[in-house]
């Protein structure tokens, strides 16, 4: 057949209920980032749909026993290669996961981690499907890489990415893309992850000085580090997760926080980790702080513009119009944007409500962007 977008679409919509089918099993697959076992078992599941479909596959490992390794595949032939990268864990640890966490309702699909980024890897496994079912050629050689540690950063696959980004003409990510317009985007923040730990003194409460309480020193530090943040230059600074002391009736002795920067411009990112990394105590406490920025910030330029209008373009063969979209999120993608590859994020379902418990995707989104990513991958040329 000859590939236009009406008709490809309306392929991909034949076989809409399965898809839709399919992604509520693997949201029903935990996949938590600190379950490797689990996460595991969903790239074994991925692995056996892509070799079915002639990919051939490659587990890589992971370079910290804490992840799953991850997942290589690969199709079609040629010289030249573009890169499609999607991630297999999910922020959800198996107490999240239930049949009635997933449902539907009116346009939308619920379930957790079906927006990030589960609704993606199932347009990758349909695209690749109903390429080979249509008879279709890509244009180029596609590897595709899903890790195994996206939400904790893509440390321990970072290398596996740029080894193949940089072999590439173009790398895209199956992250979703937020309602309404679900805007692609061609640029990310970058991020940095750090470790604040204070010690204190332990006691009685009635007969110790509260100025070696680590808990109550950890509140000041954890004050100081959201004050950091500078909306209107795209710096945040959040203090994601905190726990420490011993009991209710001692003084606490230590209090640990992890915290997140995320930034736009690289100077902004630099600046902000020497005040972040500069934690000077408030009370008689130890404060020790690391930690450094993990992924660089993606930024658009020239190249990214082109890949952006090629890719509206063959949208618009599908009735599909998009914006280019603000940064907010980090993504693997801004490991490959680094390396000045151009990269393109978003190609994933319309939804919304990442990282809670209403996340979500608008059913009809799953077709119409698998659609577009049989076009990318089947028309799409790039220099
Ligand atoms: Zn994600």
């Amino acid at each position: 057949m000859t590939l236009d977008g009406p008709s490809v679409l309306e392929k991909v919509r034949e076989q809409e209920e399965q898809i839709i089918a399919e992604l509520s099993h693997i949201v029903s697959m935990s996949s938590y980032t600190y379950s490797p076992e689990s996460v595991d078992l969903l790239q074994q599941y991925l692995a056996e749909q892509l070799r079915k479909e002639g990919c051939r596959i490659e587990f890589l490992p992971s370079e910290n026993p804490q992840f799953a390794r991850h997942l290589r595949a690969e199709f079609g032939s040629g010289e030249d290669q573009i890169l499609v990268l999607a991630h297999a864990d999910t922020v959800y640890p198996q107490k999240y996961i239930s049949a009635e966490a997933i449902y539907q309702e009116d346009d939308r699909l619920y379930g957790p981690g079906v927006y990030d980024m589960k609704g993606g890897i199932v347009q990758l496994l349909w695209a690749v499907r109903l390429i080979k079912a249509l008879g279709c050629q890509t244009r180029y050689r596609v590897c595709i890489i899903i890790n195994s540690d996206s939400e904790a950063g893509g440390i321990s696959s970072r290398r596996h990415i740029e080894n193949e980004a940089i072999k590439s003409k173009a790398v895209f990510v199956l992250e979703s893309a937020r309602v309404p317009e679900g805007e692609m985007k061609s640029s990310h923040c970058g991020s940095g992850r750090y470790r604040l730990k204070v010690s204190g003194q332990s006691g009685h409460p009635s007969q110790s000085s509260p100025a070696t309480s680590a808990i109550q020193e950890l509140s000041f530090q954890i004050q100081r580090l959201h004050s950091l943040s500078q909306p209107e230059k795209t710096v945040v600074v959040n203090v994601g997760q905190i726990w420490g002391g011993d009991t209710v009736n001692t003084v606490s002795p230590h209090a640990t926080a992890l915290i997140e920067m995320r930034f736009l411009d690289p100077k902004d990112g630099a600046a902000t980790e020497e005040l972040i990394l500069n934690a000077q105590p408030f009370t008689n406490c130890q404060v020790e702080i690391n930690g450094s920025i993990t992924r660089p910030a993606m930024l658009r330029n020239a190249y990214t513009q082109r890949l952006m209008c090629q890719v509206k373009h063959l949208a618009k063969h599908i009735g599909l119009e998009f914006g280019d979209g603000v940064p907010g999120e980090a993504s693997d993608g801004n490991y490959a944007a680094a390396l000045g590859v151009p990269t393109l994020d978003g190609i994933g379902p319309v939804g919304g409500g990442a990282h809670s418990e209403q996340e979500f995707i608008i059913k009809d989104s799953l077709a119409t962007r698998t659609a577009l990513l049989i076009l990318i991958l089947c028309k799409a040329k790039f220099c």
